[in-house]
């Protein structure tokens, strides 16, 4: 059963004066960005989009600077206010919320974090971490524990006294994660968290988030403007080009089925080697033709999931096609040598 914890229906934003007579010459006319713009003066943001995000999911958001990622990630805490659409996180019409359910929703169930944290230069690591909470009016003693809990989970113990001028880039970047999980939100909203960060670094907090992310069950929308970024971390990807989603799926989908000359682009410069797997560049074995002398009895398997990496790894081993298994062990294809050349050159069959 599906578990979805934010669903967004046809959600429009139009920046300007006049959004509500662009919206309707949208709808009546189907104008286009450009003549949203030449004929009312105004920038269409977010263009129709509609998703959903299961429980425990990491969903990434991703594409070139002003396709709309950072103002479709505020609509979901409200920062931005839609033009139409509905918009719905925890199963509550976020549209509908009062100002203080909005505050109580943002304070308790939405966590936030930035590209560049805005850390209060005059207080602690601790007093900062503990910031949320002391709004939300808790005493010292509270907001000390579950500061020094969450510096834990970042790997900033020992760092508590310290003030955020202290700390390199990094490190900041992991006070503002802790920061945004010291209020337990069940949703995490990041907008491009790690893009200032050298790649090294970059990696380490991709990798330490995605555990914790795991462990913790949180849901979250990332956004980024990195495939590469958003392969390595992502359940699901959309990907955004003039305020429209353009293709959402599995990082394997992506790079195997790019929607649009736009997706392929980005998805050209990805190694495929990780992503594509067995089951996508087989044949089947019913209409497998062997080559003459060829008997598949002999053959290696290896299980649908193999990816190309491995199965390269065994290819080298032997001269036998190699035979792929579902997972109860039954054959149900086959990947000889130019099925899997073919799979590295293209990642599809
Ligand atoms: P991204 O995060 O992908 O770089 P943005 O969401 O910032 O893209 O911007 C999407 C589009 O909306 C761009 O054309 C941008 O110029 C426009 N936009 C964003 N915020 C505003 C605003 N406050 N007023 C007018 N236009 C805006």
């Amino acid at each position: 059963m599906s578990d979805s914890v934010i669903e967004l229906q046809n959600v429009w934003k139009i920046f300007g004066d006049n959004s509500t007579e662009a919206m309707r010459a949208i709808e009546t006319r189907g104008l286009g960005k450009p003549e949203v713009l030449e004929e009312f003066g105004c920038v269409v943001g977010i263009a129709d989009c509609s998703f959903s995000v299961e429980r425990g999911e990491i969903f990434c958001v991703m594409g070139l600077s002003g396709s709309g990622k950072s103002t479709m990630v505020r609509h979901l805490n409200r920062l931005i206010e839609p033009t139409a659409g509905k918009i719905s996180v925890l199963g509550k019409d976020m549209l509908s919320l009062s100002a203080s359910a909005l505050r109580d929703m943002r304070a308790r169930h939405l966590g936030m974090v930035f590209q560049h944290m805005a850390l209060l230069p005059h207080r602690t690591v601790r007093d900062n971490v503990g910031f949320p909470l002391q709004i939300r009016g808790e005493p010292k003693s509270t907001r000390w524990e579950v500061s020094q809990k969450c510096l834990s989970m970042v790997n900033l113990d020992g760092y508590e006294d310290r003030f955020p001028r202290e700390l390199s880039g990094g490190m900041q970047q992991r006070v503002g994660l802790a920061r945004a999980l010291a209020s337990d939100p069940e949703v995490l909203l990041m907008d491009e968290p790690f893009s200032a960060l050298d790649p090294l670094i970059r990696r380490q907090l991709q990798e330490q988030f995605m555990s914790l992310s795991a462990e913790l069950n949180k849901t979250t929308v990332f956004i980024t403007h990195d495939l590469d970024e958003a392969i390595r971390i992502g359940n699901r990807i959309a990907i955004m080009k003039d305020g429209r989603i353009v293709q959402i799926g599995t990082p394997e989908q992506i790079v195997t089925n790019p929607a649009d000359d736009y997706v392929r682009d980005f998805v050209d410069g990805i190694s495929k080697l990780k992503l594509v797997f067995a089951r996508s560049i087989m044949e089947d074995i019913n209409t497998y033709q062997p080559a003459s002398g060829e008997n598949l009895q002999h053959s290696p398997r290896a299980s649908h999931g193999t990816d190309l990496d491995q199965l390269i790894d065994i290819s080298t081993t032997t001269d036998q096609a190699i035979v792929i298994q579902s997972d109860d062990g039954v054959d149900i294809g086959v990947i000889n040598k130019t099925t899997l050349l073919k799979g590295i050159q293209g990642g599809k069959a």
